[in-house]
């Protein structure tokens, strides 16, 4: 096999910028004890300043440097990114190429630190930037706005000042920016913007700004940039496909072939997420000198493709949006094949920013030391890299230990006992078109309303109540051992019952339990379930300062015993209006955590769905009539290429009604949904053949209904009247047009009464006299009809 070092050496091709032979394309930022997470509060909390801030940020940034290094990545020739973030990439590019809106700017026209929390988090009657998820990860993005009038220009040379401090500190980092093709395709036009206005049409006007920063980048010594496309990869953002390629050709035209090095760094364009598909070929034209490409999401081209031979792929084969350890030798196979491709050079990277996972595996000391060598986390992830580059350079003998390791690890985790489960495979192979359907709604709403006998526009919440502090402290004193189990249980019980009794006397007419007893959502089903495992330290960045510990679902999933039956018998033993029970569904469990990678999604989403239609089965024996399977986190994985969609919409939905078709015609399954942008899943929605669908409204004022009513959805629905994402308390008036609102589009014996989402993250002064005007205006609207 040929060495890569002859290929990729500066002297045979003197045009040719060597890359290292190994890199990562972004590290977790928020710390392994969540330092900047605790900091950055700190600051908003007015607890430390803005220089003590920098200094804790500076002092990550170089624990970061040293750990990279130390792990195995080059110091001297970029091989180290540069993915430092206060809270969020996009944000920081909009800041550094001006571009954030006139309402958070300084009197001197840009931003401080203290700017730019506003920007992301709002203040007074200032609304933050938008937020949205970004690609298929659980990391979310604040959404720049960009007008006809955003002035672009250089405003901040924070991505300048970082690089100088690490080449002080010995270290060559590659600066990483969104790149200006995906920095447009994902902002939205600013509210002046006249109707139809694209963001990407002022590409020409952004360019100029990347000009100068990449000059004052190599100005400083940066050898390597790296610019984020991943905008690339996907079809699902509503601008053609031409218009995209034009602005790949246009910008990396001004960025790389007009700007020539070395007034410029080499430039590395990323594209992780996906495949580039047609993009492939527009982008390999252009003068970069590296191309990423995701080759665990993605797969790699099968024949060469031109403008490839001047550049070197950075092969993204170890997988960086999930925490499997991974095959080397399968994976070494994968760059040995890359050989026929005729690219200058091939370097070894990871898929994605190593962002989307933990840090380090070594630092979980209360996880299975079976499962824990199953596993990679972010430092695990970067020495693999490192161990794959010294592979493809000398050779498989030269890696032959830690080849022979990974084999085993991943031969251990093929026949480990859990892993595949006779019983549950037997179960979900055995099942038939019959499982996943019920019979007809209209005959269902006649049998329930019998049994139920609810009033019109009935009222209830999405079940969560608020987490106070002495819930959480409860909590914690159990898992310290200072709580026994039984005491802490009575402290749940005596919570569920003074929920139970503020409900009543406000007169909700649906009940919940409140929730109390639940840590998460997702986490404390994965605690019950066998096939999970959670994890002590293993955070992810959610959205700025907030993190989530997302569980490892390793094995094949089953229901050791019921789950949340005793807790909701006992609610219903309290009143005699009905409770409703409270399941997360099978895609929101698998959305919010590390899924397996060596079986189908839809299989585990059928194991899941059987465990949960087992749960339903004993809260109907229980005698409860109602019961909510929440699906917030059905969007989220929605795949990023259209054509991929309805394969996923198909067993995402039919874990669904797998888990909610058994039941009799007189229960009624209500379904909750986070979000009021249905869009591409309105028909999924109503796949989900629930009885009742709770969805987000208050905020759009109840736009989505005559959208929900026009694609012909006639199931129960209840609209949130109540914003729960603010501590505001509405009006009962307020809520009164709402509703008034609500029943121009949709037949009142179909409509319900609930807020937005489920209460926890809110506080009893709030809750109480917010629900007290919602059941008012119920209440009201009622009795005019
Ligand atoms: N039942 C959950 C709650 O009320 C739903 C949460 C969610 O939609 N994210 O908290
Ligand atoms: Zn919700």
């Amino acid at each position: 096999m040929t060495t890569r070092t002859e290929l990729s050496s500066d002297q045979q091709n003197p045009t040719f910028a060597a890359f290292p032979a190994a890199t990562i394309l972004g590290y977790p930022r928020i710390g392994p004890r969540r330092e900047l997470k605790k900091a950055v509060e700190s600051f908003w909390a007015g607890r430390i300043d803005a220089d003590q801030l920098e200094e804790t940020a500076a002092a990550l940034r170089k624990a970061t440097r040293d750990r990279l290094v130390a792990l195995g990545l080059s110091a001297t020739d970029g091989a180290v990114p540069e993915t430092f973030s206060y809270y969020d990439q996009v944000l920081d590019t909009a800041v550094t190429v001006g571009a954030v809106p006139p309402r958070f700017a300084t009197a001197d026209g840009d931003l401080d630190l203290a700017g730019y929390f506003r920007a992301a988090r709002g203040e007074g009657d200032d609304a933050p930037l938008e937020m949205t998820k970004w690609f298929d990860t659980n990391y979310h993005y604040l959404v720049p706005e960009i007008g006809p009038s955003t002035a672009f220009h250089l405003a901040s040379d924070r991505v300048v000042r970082q690089l100088t401090e690490a080449l002080a500190d010995g270290v060559t980092t590659r600066p990483v920016l969104v790149g200006p093709v995906t920095f447009l395709l994902l902002s939205k036009a600013a509210d002046d913007a006249p109707a139809g206005f694209e963001p990407l049409s002022r590409l020409a006007d952004l360019l100029p700004v990347y000009v100068e920063l990449l000059r004052a980048l190599a100005a400083a010594g940066a050898t390597w940039v790296q610019l984020d496309e991943p905008g690339l990869v996907t079809d699902t953002i509503d601008v053609p496909l031409g218009d995209v390629l034009t602005a790949v050709t246009e910008a990396y035209r001004v960025l790389s072939t007009d700007l020539a090095r070395p007034e410029r760094p080499a430039i590395l364009l990323a594209a992780p997420f996906g495949d580039l598909q047609e993009a492939l070929p527009v982008v390999a034209g252009t003068d970069v000198e590296a191309l990423a490409v995701d080759l665990v999401k993605g797969s790699a081209p099968t024949s060469p493709v031109r403008g490839l031979e001047t550049k070197t792929l950075v092969a993204g084969v170890v997988d960086g949006h999930n925490i499997w350890r991974a095959d080397l030798s399968a994976r070494l196979e994968v760059l040995e094949a890359l050989e026929g491709l005729g690219a200058g050079a091939v370097a070894v990277g990871t898929s994605t920013s190593l962002q989307h996972v933990p840090h380090d595996v070594a630092d979980e000391p209360t996880l299975d030391p079976t499962l824990a060598k199953w596993l990679a986390f972010a430092d695990q992830k970067v020495a693999e890299v490192v161990t794959l580059a010294e592979g493809l350079r000398e050779g498989r003998e030269a890696v032959h230990a830690e080849l022979l390791a990974a084999s085993e690890a991943v031969a251990s985790r093929a026949t480990a006992a859990g892993v595949a489960v006779a019983a549950v495979r037997e179960r979900t192979a055995a099942l038939t078109e019959g499982d996943f359907h019920r019979g007809p709604a209209q005959e269902r709403r006649d049998a329930q309303q019998e049994r139920l006998n609810l009033p019109l526009l009935p009222s209830t919440t999405i079940g969560s109540f608020p987490q106070t502090v002495e819930i959480r402290k409860a909590r914690a004193a159990h898992a310290k051992g200072e709580l026994s189990l039984e005491a802490y249980e009575d402290a749940m019980r005596a919570e569920i019952q003074q929920v139970v009794e503020l409900q009543e006397r406000i007169g909700i007419d649906v009940l919940v339990h409140g929730e109390a007893e639940r840590n998460d959502m997702v986490q404390y089903f994965a605690e019950l379930l066998d096939g999970f495992a959670v994890t002590q330290n293993g955070w992810v960045q959610s959205y700025g300062s907030r993190c989530t510990r997302p569980s490892i679902l390793w094995g094949d999933v089953s229901r050791p015993a019921p789950m949340t039956v005793r807790w909701t018998e006992y609610t219903q033993s309290l009143t005699s209006k009905p409770v409703k029970g409270m399941l997360t569904g099978p895609v929101t469990i698998m959305a919010w955590s590390f899924v397996r990678d060596d079986i189908p999604l839809g299989e585990t989403a059928n194991q899941i769905g059987l465990a949960l239609r087992d749960e339903i089965a004993d809260l109907e024996a229980a005698g409860i009539a109602i019961i909510q399977v929440d699906e917030p986190a059905l969007r989220e994985l929605l795949p990023l290429r259209r054509a991929d969609q309805p394969a996923y919409l198909d067993w995402s939905v039919g874990s669904f009604t797998l888990s909610t078709a058994g039941v009799r015609p007189d229960t009624q399954i209500h379904t909750h949904l986070c979000y009021s942008e249905f869009g591409e899943v309105i028909g999924a929605i109503d796949a989900l053949d629930a009885d009742v669908t709770s969805i987000e409204a208050a905020r759009s004022r109840m736009e989505i209904l005559p959208d929900l009513a026009r694609s012909g959805f006639s199931r129960g629905v209840g609209p949130g009247v109540y914003d729960i994402h603010s501590p505001r308390v509405p009006s009962q008036e307020e809520v009164t047009e709402l509703l008034e609102l609500a029943v121009k589009s949709v037949d009142p014996a179909l409509l319900w009464v609930n807020p937005d989402c489920g209460l926890k993250t809110r506080g009893y002064a709030e809750t109480t006299p917010s629900l007290e005007h919602l059941v008012g205006a119920a209440v009201a609207v009622r009795n005019q009809l």
